[in-house]
């Protein structure tokens, strides 16, 4: 049976992506080599490194001045080495779930940090929208998707300090003006690559300005200078990320990207509101994300949610469990999930409905 991959992360990638990486793990670019067994400063590994690069910096339109970089750690090591790097004095936090509270917590350990408004009085189901961005903090952070609440931030924010952005589970979805950010950052495995890597964009002139001693491997500058290879980058992820940014180009870039997320989340979200079985969990239009769809069963229904899940599966949804701190379902729709995927979760929802 067909499966329809709807998990959150790591998620469902291009097939061209899995097929590029299954011919380079036994023969990459010609060498009779396998991409896991040649050495990163291996001509043809630092063509697929400068080519990674130089696609994610023409797919974002990245204006000069700022840096890609593929690093380790994932983006969990953002949250230490943001603030590590940016804050001086003062830093400021929009708190919109788990991740922007991880991300608070490291922050607090440099500096004063303040959480400019925060939505887990409700648990996190929406985007806080009044609040003040203290006008001296180094930086302003927020999660521009959060994957486990199904909430999203679809637009660049104007903010008066540099802006810092966690995009782990947006990127590419949508077209970002990245000159009205400071550092975007995520995890590779949501919406790229396989785990392993972890994209970071950084303008350069933002770096330098703090007292503190920055530990080389943790100090934006040194993968500045070295571009990425001061130390071995994860090979296999980047080779991955590279077949991704080629397969996104091929298809439109991000701009169709987003049109075609918008159809497919646009298709799931209707089906919610439509089947009396079902309610989302974010109720603003405005706040919904278009990469993970969360929805419960309506309170009249609850009795059926295992029901629900066996039956999914039994049609080939896969990952569509909710998050332990949502509960119900999340369906993930990423850039590679295929808009047949996305209909045939819709059948499945109507089908159960009729059987109910
Ligand atoms: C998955 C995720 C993270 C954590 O990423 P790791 O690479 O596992 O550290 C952080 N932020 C967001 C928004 C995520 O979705």
């Amino acid at each position: 049976m067909k499966k329809h991959n709807f998990y959150a992360g790591p998620s469902i990638l291009p097939q061209f992506t899995i097929d590029k990486v299954a011919e380079a793990v036994k023969d990459f670019a010609g060498t009779g080599l396998s991409v896991m067994e040649v050495s990163h400063r291996s001509k043809e590994f630092v063509a697929v490194m400068d080519e990674a690069q130089t696609l994610l910096k023409e797919l974002l339109s990245i204006p000069s001045g700022y840096h890609v970089l593929f690093l380790g750690g994932g983006a969990s090591t953002q949250f230490t080495m943001v603030p590590m790097n940016l804050m001086q004095n003062k830093s400021a936090y929009l708190n919109t779930g788990s991740w922007s509270t991880k991300a608070i917590k490291e922050a607090k350990i440099y500096g004063e940090t303040v959480e400019v408004a925060s939505s887990k009085d409700a648990n996190f189901n929406y985007i806080p929208k009044d609040y003040e961005i203290p006008a001296d903090a180094d930086y302003f952070h927020i999660t521009t998707n959060n994957t486990i609440y199904g909430t999203e931030i679809k637009s660049d924010l104007d903010s008066p300090v540099t802006l810092v952005a966690d995009m782990s589970s947006d990127i590419f979805s949508r077209e970002v003006n990245v000159s009205k950010y400071g550092v975007i950052y995520g995890g590779a495995q949501k919406n790229l690559a396989p785990a392993g890597v972890t994209f970071v964009i950084v303008k350069e002139s933002l770096l330098g300005n703090v007292d503190r001693a920055i530990p080389t491997m943790l100090d934006y500058r040194t993968h500045i200078a070295k571009e990425s290879m001061f130390n071995t980058p994860p090979v296999l992820p980047v080779f991955a990320a590279l077949q991704t940014l080629k397969w996104i180009k091929d298809k439109g870039g991000v701009a169709a990207m987003n049109k075609i997320n918008n159809e497919k989340a646009g298709l799931l979200y209707s089906e919610i509101e439509r089947n009396k079985l079902f309610v989302p969990t974010v109720s603003d239009e405005e706040d919904r994300s278009i990469m993970n769809v969360c929805f419960v069963m309506d309170e009249q229904y609850k009795d059926l949610e295992a029901d629900f899940l066996s039956f999914a599966t039994s049609r080939g949804m896969v990952g569509i469990k909710g998050h332990r701190s949502v509960g119900g379902f999340r369906a993930s729709l990423y850039n590679a999930l295929p808009i047949e995927s996305v209909q045939e979760l819709v059948s499945t929802m109507k089908e159960f409905e009729a059987n109910n």
